[in-house]
């Protein structure tokens, strides 16, 4: 077993009670290196000055794509790029083919899970059969293999069907991951329904599309008592419902991501980058989403990690998919932008990012560093341009190219082993 001392960091400790430890010493496998029962070998010393020792980051919200459409991404190069933006955990979308809505058809994904990954992923059954919403998948069967039920990609039109997979869930102590649209709301709808696309004549997605089928589900939840968790909130109504819901002691939380806190519409241009669902919404959208983080209603931070090929997102805004990646880009980006501009202290990201999506998804604890081995390194002072050429996911579309971020991840371990290294000097 080869073993490594990580030297002269600084181990982040939560909760305000910061120790600098200046040796942090733990002994793991290198991923592919030999080893072998009996052989002496001496420790590896990996020299950390300057960094910033952290929990793994688990993303709650990730699409690797497969099985089905590995030409996006594979779990390969899916947890490649998670372990490269300091993620240990993710847990990947059930809109694959075939649609994990079956013990059958899920194995077929922790297969490759179980023999491609290079971290910790812990996959989502989908709610009901072929993510149709029609009938309601092999719930009891998958549930010990899945994190939750989710159908993202598309909202549960039906709220029959909703309470039924709140009733299973219930039962089965699982949460309900809900991606919250109303298709009958949408009218062909691709960019945020506001100033943009008025001025450049492109048809809107109105955000009660978003917050109607919230306010469904809130109503759903307080009845049957599921645990239930709304994605990738984007708009104010969405934060104060949830606010309110939350108050009443309605058993929800939530996520938003990166780009809906740091951009909105006001960014748009002509180009499929920009493009997402929800989409980016108005500067009132977003700092009742910077509210909603900072009061404690929006519980983690997700990426939303979606790629598509590059012809797929070369369409335009009109007529690209939707979806950007962001498991390479995300620590970097609310570094900078959160916590660097004072909105948020790293305590609070690291809670976002770590400790609420974990202590939610019943996801080991994170703080156990020795134990787990699952901790990022940063270097936190590290400037850089976001250059997407460099990524390790296959999708290469991000409308954080070109920013100028702080924070470079330099050692991710993930389950005791290393899963990405980046300029570390070995003595
Ligand atoms: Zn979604």
């Amino acid at each position: 077993m080869a073993s490594y001392i990580l030297k002269n960091g600084v181990v982040f400790a939560p909760l305000s009670q910061k120790s600098d430890i200046s040796l942090f010493n733990c002994g793991f496998d290198f991923v592919g290196s030999p080893s072998g029962e009996g052989q002496l070998s001496l420790p590896t010393v990996l020299d950390i000055s300057g960094c910033v020792v952290f929990p793994g980051f688990t993303d709650v919200h990730v699409h690797f794509r497969e099985p089905g459409f590995s030409y996006k991404e594979t779990i390969k190069s899916g947890s490649s790029a998670a372990a490269r933006g300091g993620y240990t955990t993710v847990c990947t979308m059930p809109n694959l083919s075939p649609v994990p809505d079956s013990l059958d058809n899920l194995t077929k994904e922790l297969d490759i899970i179980k023999s491609d990954s290079k971290i910790n992923i812990l996959p989502y059954g989908a709610i009901t059969v072929g993510e149709k919403g029609e009938a309601l998948s092999a719930m009891e069967d998958m549930a010990p293999y899945v994190v939750a039920f989710s159908d993202d990609g598309r909202g549960v039109q039906s709220e029959e069907m909703m309470l039924l997979a709140m009733q299973r869930a219930k039962k089965l102590d699982k949460i309900i991951v809900a991606h919250c649209e109303d298709n009958s709301l949408l009218h062909g709808g691709y960019i945020h329904d506001g100033e943009y696309a008025r001025l450049h004549s492109h048809r809107g997605i109105c955000s009660e599309s978003e917050w109607k089928p919230i306010e469904r589900d809130l109503h759903l939840a307080a009845r049957t008592g599921c645990k239930y968790h709304v994605c990738h909130i984007s708009c104010k109504e969405s934060v104060r419902l949830i606010r309110e819901a939350k108050k009443a002691g309605v058993d929800v939380t939530c996520e938003t991501a990166p780009h809906y806190l740091l951009l909105d519409e006001s960014n748009l241009k002509e180009d499929g980058r920009y493009k997402m669902n929800p989409p980016l919404r108005s500067k009132a959208d977003r700092e009742a989403l910077i509210e909603g983080i900072c009061d404690g209603t929006i519980d983690m931070i997700a990426t939303d990690h979606a790629p598509h090929s590059k012809e797929e997102k070369s369409r335009g805004l009109e007529r690209s998919l939707m979806g950007v990646v962001g498991l390479e880009s995300a620590f970097p980006l609310l570094y900078t932008f959160l916590v660097k501009k004072g909105i948020i202290d790293i305590d609070m990201l690291i809670r976002l990012l770590t400790l609420n999506p974990n202590e939610r998804f019943n996801i080991n604890s994170p703080f156990n560093f020795e134990d787990d081995g699952n901790f990022t390194v940063f270097d936190l002072e590290k400037k850089y341009v976001i250059d997407p050429s460099e990524f390790l996911t296959m999708g290469r579309s991000t409308p954080f190219e070109g920013f100028e971020v702080y924070g470079r991840c330099r050692l991710t371990v993930a389950g005791g082993k290393i899963a990405w290294r980046e300029n570390l000097t070995e003595n």
